[in-house]
């Protein structure tokens, strides 16, 4: 009974290590150490980790450039009805936004999670935060000023 819990630690690789995922989680940690890039192919098409392939023309010779600081937001959503694993975080808005050759797909915070504060067009930085309902990095935007 007493040293039921001795077991229960929580693993220090977060009990997630699928294969093919790892390219993402480093992407994350890179993107969360202000040091976010995109795999970009000789023809200057853009897509992120885990691809070893360029979506668009099949080339793998992909390097690896900074992403912008700033990006713009192309489109969002405002979620009031989330999936389970976002339970907590509702509502919020889930917007895609441009950095430079690539789009990221990720969570506005910094506004109301309603539809006119928020526009297409809206410069934010990225980072990496934790998400309320579990805890687990997520791609965040914020707002920054547009005169930047
Ligand atoms: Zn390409």
């Amino acid at each position: 009974m007493t040293d039921r819990s001795a077991g229960d630690e929580v693993r220090a690789d977060g009990g997630e290590s699928r294969p093919g995922n790892a390219g993402h989680d480093e992407w994350l940690d890179a993107l969360a150490d202000g040091d976010g890039y995109a795999l970009v192919c000789p023809d200057g098409h853009g897509s992120l980790p885990p691809r070893r392939v360029c979506p668009d023309c099949g080339s793998t010779a992909l390097s690896r450039e900074p992403l912008p600081e700033t990006g713009t937001v192309e489109t969002f959503s405002v979620v009031h009805v989330p999936s389970p694993e976002f339970a907590d975080d509702a509502p919020y808005v889930s917007a895609i936004a441009e950095f430079g050759p690539v789009r990221l797909t990720g969570v506005l915070r910094g506004v109301e999670p309603e539809l006119d504060a928020v526009a297409v067009g809206r410069s934010v930085g990225a980072g990496v935060e934790e998400r309320a309902t579990d805890g687990k990095p997520l791609v965040v935007f914020r707002p920054v000023a547009d005169d930047a």
